[in-house]
């Protein structure tokens, strides 16, 4: 049976996250366009794809479906004012009137147009078959499909896809970094290293953008902040930067700001319920020993707030110790806390990689003789852990305290349970990968292609 075709036909692009379109069919022209815009390629030479956001609906100028495809082949075409674009052409299944066969399309933006599918005849001459007959006086003759497929997209099981993603790190070459490019495009995504303080910002209601290099960078469809304890409050600015443009980001900003913040965080922890050792903080110097008085007997520990990789903590046998390291403290206008000792803990900590709200990898790091830090700078040893279930319910609740996608949660095994140390949203993945010889670094990815699944963005409109 011959397949017959209006002048006007519901096509679906199932590869594409299209689940309908108008289409004409145009059987003056050879070649079928597909109205996008922001035209994007990446990725290698010799697989280069092409991302590109779709208005499947004329009249719904908010709706953006974010395709990607492989690039089947360029064009350079010279409009009449001169100016030459490049076009790119694309090869992606059609659906149309239960039937479904490839078809070459090339991206044009042309907003406006009552249509934003053209069928030509090459597309009919491709038909696996008799080729369809089209019938120029005709409408519909293959049955309409409605555009509400499109508010159901976001629940529908995401079509598989490329994503474009930015790693921002100062540190391209690092473990972390490297296996997360690796495990990315492993998956066929496009994993771009972005330094943090390289960005610079354009601020403005309307199209937030964030550049690099004398150049705009293109929308990600995510991003993953590992941002260092030093540049916390430019680097959380660029990953607001980015939320703002509508990229997902596997940690949000004030998610990074509010676990970076120990005293923040220790007061988010407790509103929680979660266990975590006495911790008192005071900021006159006036209070030191009632400070020190409100944790009890001594050994007690000092921490200043913005210590990383233990470099900022310091174990006060007695009394007099500890206030003396306070008032260093205090002269050097350092903000600390004071917090109990676990003693029974005995230099071990267990960090658990918390990943969408998952505990998918734990290891226990014991401290170098005569240390009482575990940290693995500070010369800690790490092995694969089991952790109870006590702990498991701990680290997950810390990281979903602190809204953090992608956390280390580390935590000091006490005689009434764990205690929650510090929640660090930029976890290193070596240790934890080697010890454990889990998959983290996919892992995230998981939890990225889930979230990034609806292929529909809404941008963020300005002043609603
Ligand atoms: P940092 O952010 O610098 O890593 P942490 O608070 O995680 O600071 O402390 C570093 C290490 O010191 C911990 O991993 C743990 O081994 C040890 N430690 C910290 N606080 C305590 C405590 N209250 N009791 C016992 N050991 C602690
Ligand atoms: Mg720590």
């Amino acid at each position: 049976m011959t397949l017959t075709l209006g002048w006007e036909e519901w096509v679906a692009l199932p590869k594409l996250g299209l689940p309908a379109m108008k289409v004409k069919v145009d059987t003056g022209a050879r070649t079928s366009a597909l109205h996008a815009f922001t035209i994007e390629p990446f990725g290698p030479k010799g697989r280069q794809k092409v991302r590109f956001g779709v208005h499947p609906v004329p009249e719904r100028p908010e709706l953006e479906v974010y395709c990607s495809a492989d690039v089947i082949d360029r064009r350079d075409v010279t409009s009449s004012n001169g100016e030459v674009e490049t076009r790119y052409v694309i090869e992606t299944p059609l659906r149309l009137g239960g039937q479904e066969w490839k078809v070459q399309f090339t991206l044009t933006d042309r907003e406006g147009m009552a249509f934003h599918m053209l069928l030509g005849r090459q597309a009919l001459e491709a038909f696996p078959g008799e080729p369809p007959q089209v019938v120029p006086t005709a409408s519909y003759q293959q049955g309409q499909l409605g555009y509400d497929a499109y508010d159901r997209l976001a629940k529908a099981k995401p079509s598989k896809r490329s994503l474009r993603i930015a790693v921002l790190t100062r540190e391209p070459n690092s473990y972390s970094t490297s296996r997360l490019v690796e495990a990315g495009e492993n998956r066929e995504h496009v994993v771009e290293c972005i330094d943090t303080q390289r960005c610079y910002m354009l601020i403005n209601a309307g199209k937030p953008e964030v550049h690099y290099d004398g150049r705009a960078l293109p929308y990600y469809d995510a991003v993953i902040p590992r941002i260092g304890a030093s540049i916390t409050a430019y680097g959380t600015a660029v990953v607001r930067q980015f939320e703002a443009i509508g990229s997902y980001t596997v940690n949000r900003s004030d998610a990074i700001a509010a676990s970076r913040d120990k005293l923040y965080a220790h007061q988010v922890l407790a509103r929680e319920g979660i266990g975590m050792p006495t911790t008192a903080f005071a900021s006159s110097p006036k209070d030191t020993k009632d400070l020190i008085e409100l944790i009890g007997t001594p050994p007690i520990i000092v921490k200043l707030l913005e210590s990383s990789q233990g470099k900022g903590v310091v174990l006060a046998e007695t009394k007099k110790a500890a206030e003396s390291v306070v008032s260093a403290f205090r002269g050097l206008r350092a903000d600390f806390l004071v917090q109990e000792f676990i003693k029974e803990s005995g230099g071990e900590d267990v960090r658990c990689l918390v990943v969408g709200g998952r505990v998918v990898a734990a290891m226990k790091r014991t401290a170098a003789p005569g240390e009482f830090r575990s940290n693995l700078h500070q010369g800690g040893s790490a092995v694969r852990e089991r952790i109870s279930k006590a702990e498991r319910e701990a680290a997950v609740a810390a990281a979903k305290a602190m809204g953090l996608g992608l956390a280390g949660v580390d935590l000091l095994r006490s005689e009434s349970g764990p205690k929650v140390l510090e929640v660090n949203s930029s976890p290193g993945l070596e240790g934890i990968e080697r010890s454990s010889g889990k998959d983290v670094s996919g892992m995230v990815f998981d939890m990225i292609e889930k979230r990034t699944a609806s292929l529909v963005r809404r941008r963020r409109r300005a002043a609603t």
